[in-house]
């Protein structure tokens, strides 16, 4: 006698699947766990006889020895916990209680009586599950309708070890899955703050809009940070395709059960590390990652480690990091900083008091070849506190502009540009000396203002405009 039941573990930072198969011999009644650590092995065999016991099942007699694979040698007992559903199962439809569908996947953990509760991460398993083709889970009751929700999978809903019984398990509860609620529009509290920066406000409408990264230069203040919370009042909500990416990145990180996620808004502290903010082979998930279809914000950039800057040259470049979750091209990262060690050069509000070689010294920490990665860089000025104060917005330009960026953000088509736009451009790359990235930096501005005013071509005033953004 056998059985097979699927499940899923978070193994290295990954939901992994696994196969759990359990034989029944004649011989001396024992059980046994090949495939994890002995003291895995030793926890669970203890944790699933007693809750068996406990809710006086069968058990089958006979040596009974469960093999799981991949097998889990290095996991920690926490993470091993979400198996605990699919090895109890696996050993009750031995006795003939084939009654799990091998179209569904078990997570769960079991508590001494029997009771079926949440892993961690149970959202980033099942959506893992439900991308593996799997079209049913079984999952705690408690969060079977969330859990319904994130996978887009029906789930059936367990409390307790005791309805794994053929007649108990037809009666368990069926959730579907729920229409997400992600169309809501947030209520601007920064927006009104830019109304007398216009230049500002254009480059942050143009940097969501077109998935730009953006540079802010200004004194010291609240100009920088609002100029940031105002890029993210104008993100579009969630999209249906990108919502469970954030689900998943939500669960392993904060181990958070929203089903309808807003958009990730990262501002890193200037201590992380290279792993930190990169992610690493053995689980850790870098801020970078967080920051998918997001803000990555790295406010005051020349106080973060030189190593960590130069280790994002290449993820700012092709937005891939692969390890351990993919992040891909969706987020925008924002870059502010002082013009110099004081914070006024440039600004009328008060006079700079560097010297020359501090400024150097200042500026040389944000390379060219950092700078580079960035399409857009704008001055910021502080914003007084009457500004702040009047909430005098018009909420209809609010509500046009995010609804330009929308309808920019839909619209995945190449523009060409017209033979003025491309004498422009010629004429000023070779006045500036633009290197090959400036240069295509302010092809893609320009397309990206050139769909914000509904042209079908890119013209001389959007290669205009995009030049006076341009990184310096
Ligand atoms: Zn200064």
């Amino acid at each position: 006698m056998s059985s097979t039941i699927a499940s899923c573990v978070l193994l290295k930072g990954r939901p992994t699947l696994v196969k759990i198969e359990t034989v029944q011999t004649r011989g001396i009644p024992r059980y046994t766990i090949h495939g994890m650590s002995a003291k895995n092995q030793q926890t669970l065999s203890h944790k699933l006889k007693t809750a068996l016991r406990v809710l006086k099942f069968p058990t089958p007699s006979g040596a009974i020895t469960t093999q799981i694979s991949p097998p889990l040698e290095g996991l920690s007992t926490s993470t091993c916990q979400s198996l605990e559903l699919a090895l109890a199962a696996s050993i009750v439809s031995i006795k003939n209680y084939s009654c799990i569908p091998k179209t569904t996947l078990c997570i769960g953990m079991t508590t001494l009586e029997g009771s079926i509760q949440s892993p961690p991460h149970i959202f980033a398993l099942a959506v893992h599950a439900a991308k593996s083709g799997y079209t049913q889970l079984l999952v705690p009751e408690s969060d079977a309708q969330d859990i319904a929700t994130a996978s887009r999978l029906p789930c059936l809903g367990i409390h307790s070890l005791s309805q794994l019984t053929p007649h108990t398990f037809s009666q368990i509860k069926q959730y579907v899955p729920q229409q997400q609620n992600l169309t809501s529009q947030k209520n601007p509290t920064f927006f009104h703050t830019f109304q007398n920066q216009p230049s500002a406000l254009r480059a942050i409408t143009l940097a969501v809009a077109g998935r730009h990264n953006l540079i802010l230069i200004g004194p010291p203040g609240n100009g920088k940070t609002l100029a940031t919370h105002v890029a993210d009042e104008l993100q579009p909500p969630v999209s249906s395709q990108e919502v469970q990416d954030v689900i998943v990145l939500n669960s392993l990180t904060r181990n958070s059960l929203e089903t309808s996620p807003p958009r990730p808004f990262i501002s890193p502290p200037h201590t992380s590390t290279i792993t930190q903010m990169l992610g690493s082979k053995n689980g850790t998930i870098g801020w970078l990652q967080q920051a998918q279809h997001g803000i990555l914000f790295l406010d005051e950039t020349p106080h973060f480690s030189p190593a960590v800057l130069t280790h994002l040259l290449d993820p700012l470049e092709t937005k891939k990091v692969s390890h351990p979750v993919r992040y891909n091209s969706n987020s925008i990262t924002i870059a502010a900083y002082n013009p110099c060690p004081c914070g006024y050069s440039g600004f009328p509000e008060k006079a700079c008091t560097c010297s020359e070689a501090e400024k150097n010294r200042y500026t040389k920490k944000i390379t060219h070849a950092f700078k580079e990665r960035f399409q857009l860089q704008v001055m910021v000025a502080p914003v007084s506190s009457t500004q702040l104060r009047s909430q005098k917005v018009s909420q209809e330009s609010f509500s046009k502009l995010t609804k330009t960026i929308q309808r920019v953000r839909n619209n995945s088509a190449h523009l060409e540009q017209n033979h003025t736009a491309q004498h422009l451009l010629s004429k000023a790359h070779d006045r500036l000396c633009l290197s090959i990235r400036q240069h295509q930096a302010i092809i893609r501005v320009a397309e990206t203002i050139a769909k914000i005013e509904e042209s079908d071509m890119i013209t001389a005033d959007h290669i205009a405009e995009a030049l006076q953004f341009r990184i310096q």
